[in-house]
């Protein structure tokens, strides 16, 4: 048997000699980079004053190069409202939450949400155009750099907790526009500072744990608090009812 199949495999043909494979098809390629970059200072404490809230545009407009835009908090009926094209329904929200703003803040919203240095739930944005240009339309260029200050409420002190906000980007990058942003930063961190109005830093820059559901609801805006030991409302500043 041995001997028959040895004599079998003598008798096949050689293999076909390779065909020359078309690595070169003529081909046009497409393709889009996109790069958003964003900075956020350390959280200040501030007086849990309302007069507070209304002196922060004041405190940004000094470093603003256009009048400051007061984004509020997304409303209950909007919480999932993120401008996310591919997932329909959040950006559907996103543009009903957000039709009435200007370019600038749209599109420092743009940019600071997607990089998650805002969490529009509680937050609220002060926005501006701090360096650089915009085109025809009014949209910020890649290497504008929009921001202000984002501000929520200490959920256990009550206290006001503002940061500096910076971002930038979009079809292009240019080497200088991270130490200008740096710049940008540091001056409007100073500028809280300079108001006189703050306490000091704060533990965390960020409200607790974003997104999570704990069942305790604000008796004052309907927000659901991220944490079952909040005393007062990250959105609102409300002090928390407990039933
Ligand atoms: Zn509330």
């Amino acid at each position: 048997m041995s001997f028959l199949r040895r004599n079998k495999k003598q008798q096949e043909a050689p293999p076909p000699p390779p065909t020359a494979v078309h690595e070169d098809v003529s081909a046009q390629q497409y393709s889009l980079k996109l790069a958003f970059l964003a900075r956020s200072s350390d959280g200040l404490r501030m007086q849990a004053d309302p007069e507070v809230m209304k002196a922060l545009p004041g405190i940004l407009e000094p470093l603003a190069e256009t009048s400051v835009e007061v984004i509020e908090p997304l409303p209950l009926e909007y919480t999932d409202a993120a401008p996310n094209l591919e997932r329909f329904n959040e950006m559907q929200q996103w543009v009903l939450a957000r039709r009435d703003l200007g370019p600038i803040g749209r599109h420092a919203l743009y940019v600071l949400e997607q990089t998650d240095a805002l969490d529009m739930t509680v937050d609220t944005f002060y926005a501006a155009l701090l360096h650089g240009e915009t085109d025809t339309a009014g949209y910020p260029e890649y290497n504008a750099i929009v921001g202000g200050l984002a501000s929520h409420w200490d959920e256990l002190s009550g206290e006001l907790i503002v940061r500096a906000v910076i971002g930038w980007g979009g079809k292009g990058q240019r080497g200088d526009t991270e130490r200008i942003g740096q710049r940008i930063l540091s001056s409007l961190y100073q500028q809280i500072i300079a108001s006189g109005y703050s306490l000091g830093a704060a533990e965390s820059a960020r409200a607790a744990l974003p997104g999570l559901r704990s069942g305790l609801v604000c008796a004052h805006c309907g927000f659901e608090a991220g944490s079952a030991g909040a005393f007062y409302c990250p959105k609102c500043g409300m002090r928390m009812v407990r039933t």
